[in-house]
């Protein structure tokens, strides 16, 4: 059996794996795609020392340090379900995969990511990463002195509106209710701003643009009208998705999907830790998704240590 088994190869597993297999201790990591969310992002400017790369050059890195040690990779591999073990240890934990096979592990480490939420209309693909961005922590600089839309008035889009309009021209946001969801102290500090325009009940239809964004089209949905506002960019905040679904059940999950993990990436279930956006920890980004994936295979060794199994 494995010491420790990683369900998930982004930032946060590829950090534990590393981590844990500098230990000496036998070391797994199953994903569905190493890399993660970084094999879909192009300028990444924010990962600390490093001036600018991009997402594919990135997860080469990650492989390559994650090579240089014993670490068992099995990658195009889907996590089907979580099966603790005991308590004291005396039994395993396993994870099943989609193909029937199932690994043992005396600790496991979930860093299975999230995804965002899509809009699901026409052009949000077409100009993903040329104009429709997700990340407003990542992305904001780009559109400096631009015209954006934020999608989404609960607290991140709200957050993101104010966050962006320090940067760029003007914001637009758009909710699809007939009010926003955000708290009223964040409402009251984006009604502040002079260069934010808030339109409610409105449902967006469409991205457009030629080799990059210049416009969206939304419904007014009280008149059913049709509206374009014409702009560089779309920041979609409408919710981020935690891949938990296979541990329903097993371990402790906020409302929103995300595995509730302690300071130490501690789960409710001794001998499981988490990583990374798939918890409740704020912020998602790579460098949060290292730190904490590290965490996680500290604590999950002095699991090891402290544990009479053999
Ligand atoms: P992820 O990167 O989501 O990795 C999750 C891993 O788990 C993957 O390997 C996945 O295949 C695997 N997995 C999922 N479910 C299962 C399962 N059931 N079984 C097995 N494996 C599974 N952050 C920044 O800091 N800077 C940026 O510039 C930046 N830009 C971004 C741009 C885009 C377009 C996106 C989408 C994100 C961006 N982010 C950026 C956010 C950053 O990518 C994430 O915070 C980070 O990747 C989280 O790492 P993670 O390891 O927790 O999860």
């Amino acid at each position: 059996p494995f010491d420790v088994l990683i369900v998930g190869g982004g930032p946060a597993g590829a950090a534990a794996a590393i981590y844990a297999a500098r230990k000496g201790i036998r070391t797994g990591i199953v994903a569905e795609r190493f890399g993660g969310q970084v094999m879909d992002t192009l300028a990444i400017e924010n990962f600390i020392s490093v001036k600018e790369t991009e997402g594919p050059k990135l997860v080469m890195a990650l492989e390559e340090h994650v090579k240089q040690y014993e670490v068992d990779v099995m990658n195009l591999q889907r996590a089907a379900r979580l099966v603790p073990g005991s308590a004291d240890g005396g039994t395993l934990a396993e994870v099943q995969l989609e193909n029937g096979a199932a690994l043992q592990a005396k600790t496991v480490i979930v860093a299975t990511g999230a995804r965002w939420r899509e809009m699901n209309v026409p052009g949000e693909q077409e100009f993903r990463g040329k104009g429709v961005a997700y990340c407003p922590h990542c992305d904001g600089p780009l559109f400096k002195g631009k015209r954006v839309a934020v999608i989404g008035g609960g607290n991140s889009g709200v957050e993101a509106a104010i966050d962006l309009a320090g940067i760029v021209g003007h914001v637009t946001l758009l909710e699809f209710a007939d009010e926003l969801r955000a708290d009223a102290v964040l409402q009251k500090k984006l009604y502040s701003l002079s260069n934010v325009k808030v339109v409610k009940s409105a449902q967006t239809t469409e991205v457009t643009g030629a080799d990059k964004v210049n416009g969206l089209v939304y419904k007014d949905r009280a008149s059913g009208e049709p509206h374009r506002i014409e702009l560089e960019g779309v920041f979609v905040q409408i919710g981020l998705l935690p891949n938990t679904d296979f541990l329903k059940g097993t371990v402790e999950l906020s409302r929103f999907g995300e595995i509730v993990v302690d300071a130490k990436g501690q789960t409710s279930v001794p001998g499981v830790f988490a990583a990374g956006d798939c918890t409740t920890v704020p912020y998602k980004q790579i460098i949060i998704a290292m730190g904490e994936g590290s965490k996680a295979a500290l604590s999950a060794f002095d699991h090891l240590i402290r544990s009479s199994a053999p």
